[in-house]
């Protein structure tokens, strides 16, 4: 999938639209959910033109998988989530619902979260 320089994620890293910010350095940039879905939801996005994981993990530097995925153990850590613990999600395509095609990865807690996924796909 070609990458979309329209997309919502894209407009909040260019500064052309507000984000509710958590965290920022030069790989990464975190905000909460505007809809959120647990008592602590933040999303977590890579500086660069990536859709999802896999694009990311293949064409990215190594330097910025590396500093992402570093922003988001830290931003984890800073929002007091280690100890009680969290939950980390990348949706990726249709079957997943991702509706925003930039790369982001998903923070939430405050809560117990409960199972993973609904149990019916049977
Ligand atoms: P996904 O379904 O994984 O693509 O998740 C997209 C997420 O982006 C949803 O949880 C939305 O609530 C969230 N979202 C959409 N627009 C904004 C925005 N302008 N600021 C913050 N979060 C947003």
């Amino acid at each position: 999938m070609a990458y979309d320089p329209e997309n919502v994620f894209a407009k909040i890293l260019r500064g052309e639209i507000p984000c509710n910010k958590v965290y920022e350095d030069e790989f990464a940039l975190a905000f909460h959910d505007i809809n959120p879905q647990a008592p602590v939801h933040v999303l977590v996005i890579p500086k660069g033109e990536y859709v999802s994981m896999a694009d990311f993990t293949a064409d990215a530097p190594a330097e910025l998988v590396v500093g992402y995925m570093r922003a988001v153990g830290k931003v984890a850590d800073e929002l007091g989530l280690i100890e009680p613990g969290y939950r980390t999600i990348a949706n990726a395509g249709p079957n997943s619902h991702q509706e925003v095609p930039h790369l982001h990865i998903h923070i939430m807690g405050g809560k117990p979260l409960g199972p993973m996924l609904d149990k019916s796909f049977g």
